[in-house]
């Protein structure tokens, strides 16, 4: 029975109270994007397995117990979309557009993941990657980092969000790394986890971020590879803390940042909202300059990060409270009437006042009833203004505007509808 239908675990619905708050932030997003010169890039959910088997690396989390897989009807293993920047360097070598090239692009859309669904943690959630081909950086390592800062001025969190760098050097450099590490964790093994066991020779860097107290302290005490890193890595690194340093922004080294995802080298950031709890990254990257000569085989440099909607919602909606209580949504002209014979009359007096105002909300009520209960039915709907056209209707070529915000009402004449609804909205 459909009553006994749910939604899929860990998969929300977005009820039109809550897309409110989505579409205000997505705007302030892309409005900035595009003042950076980015442009979107709109790419399938789905993708053949074998590229996020490539791309991220067999060993990780995401591959190894998270990823959607199916065969579908033709007998190809395909996964839905864990993450975006795998998809977008296929399309960039499919289509030709990574290959000695500038890109400076962005998507928005859900991702999957099968995770334990908690706060902050979901099983279909929503990402916006940008991702950056063509540049070595660090400038625009650090430019990325501005435009951030601006997103969160913009949306009003910028006391609420800290910015967290490390650097991973090298490939060679990290697999140097990689060994020091196991060396390390081979003689304190007695004091490690399973899960960690398990991970020590496939993916010991993973072991750095753990989340077990016993194996965080331990890690204290890791060697850090920040000093394991190559000279051209470390130079890097040091442009991008002096670049940052310049500009004032705030940043604290932390050794332990590696991310989830094998691909990033030399650069990797999270911003990090404390008050989110144990979820509480909220936008993360870093570059990948290797990728594209793994996937495509020539060589394309590239950074990117991911910021995660539904947590960067949740703090918007906590600390910035505009935000909660804004009449974005409600309306401001409900238009009543009690006369039902003379619809087209008021669908076109309706239209007029649209090609007038059309940054305003306007809504007609069709379920008629007595101006009493279409009033209540205004109220309940957060309206501003009733304009009442029993009488215009009538032919008398006037109607009523109630201001319901100040309980003052006005008869007016039909010429002046538009202006003086004008003159009580703006
Ligand atoms: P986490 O450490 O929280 O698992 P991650 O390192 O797996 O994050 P990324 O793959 O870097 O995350 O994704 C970038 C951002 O997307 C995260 O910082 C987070 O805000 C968001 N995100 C990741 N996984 C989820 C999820 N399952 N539900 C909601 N948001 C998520
Ligand atoms: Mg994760």
């Amino acid at each position: 029975m459909i009553r006994n239908i749910r939604s899929v675990r860990g998969m929300k619905d977005y009820l039109p109270n809550s897309t409110v708050i989505w579409q205000q932030i997505e705007i302030i997003l892309k409005n900035i994007l595009r003042n950076y010169g980015y442009k979107e890039i709109r790419l399938p959910i789905i993708e053949k397995i074998s590229l996020y088997e490539r791309a991220i690396g067999n060993v990780t989390d995401l591959v190894e117990k998270e990823m959607y897989t199916f065969i579908d009807r033709n007998g190809d293993s395909l996964t839905l979309r864990p993450e975006g920047t795998a998809g977008c360097i296929r399309s960039g070598i499919e289509h030709g557009f990574l290959y000695h090239q500038e890109q400076r692009l962005w998507y928005m859309g859900p991702m999957f993941r099968h995770e334990r669904p908690q706060k902050g943690r979901y099983r279909q959630f929503n990402q916006m990657g940008i991702e950056v081909f063509g540049l070595t950086g660090p400038n625009i390592d650090v430019e990325l980092i501005m435009m951030n800062i601006r997103w969160w001025k913009a949306l009003g969190i910028e006391n609420h969000v800290r910015l967290e760098i490390n650097s991973l050097g090298s490939i060679e450099a990290c697999s140097n790394y990689r060994n020091v590490l196991i060396k390390f964790l081979e003689k304190n093994e007695h004091l490690l986890d399973e899960q960690c066991k398990h991970r020590m020779y496939t993916n010991p860097m993973r072991i750095l971020d753990s989340k077990n107290p016993k194996v965080k302290e331990l890690m204290q005490n890791a060697p850090k590879i920040i000093d394991y890193l190559d000279n051209d890595s470390n130079i890097h690194f040091e442009k991008f803390c002096k670049l940052l340093n310049e500009l004032d922004v705030k940043y604290d080294i932390n050794p332990y940042l590696v991310r989830g995802l094998d691909y990033y080298n030399r650069t990797v950031i999270e911003w990090i909202a404390d008050s989110l709890g144990a979820q509480s990254t909220i936008c993360g990257g870093g570059r990948y300059d290797n990728l594209v000569m793994q996937l495509a085989g020539y060589h394309t440099p590239a950074i990117g990060f991911a910021l995660g909607i539904e947590r960067l919602i949740s703090l918007v909606e906590s600390v910035n409270p505009v935000f909660k209580t804004t009449n974005y949504a409600s309306i401001d002209v409900y238009i009543i009437n009690n006369n039902l014979h003379n619809h087209i009359a008021a669908i076109i007096l309706a239209e007029s006042i649209r090609d007038a105002m059309p940054e305003l909300i306007f809504v007609t009520d069709f379920r008629g009833g007595s101006l009493k209960k279409q009033t209540i039915r205004a109220v309940k709907l957060n309206a501003s203004l009733i304009l009442i056209l029993d009488e215009y209707l009538a032919n008398s070529n006037r109607a009523v505007i109630k201001d319901l915000r100040t309980g003052t009402q006005q008869i007016i004449d039909r010429i002046d509808i538009v202006n003086t609804l004008y003159l009580l909205l703006k």
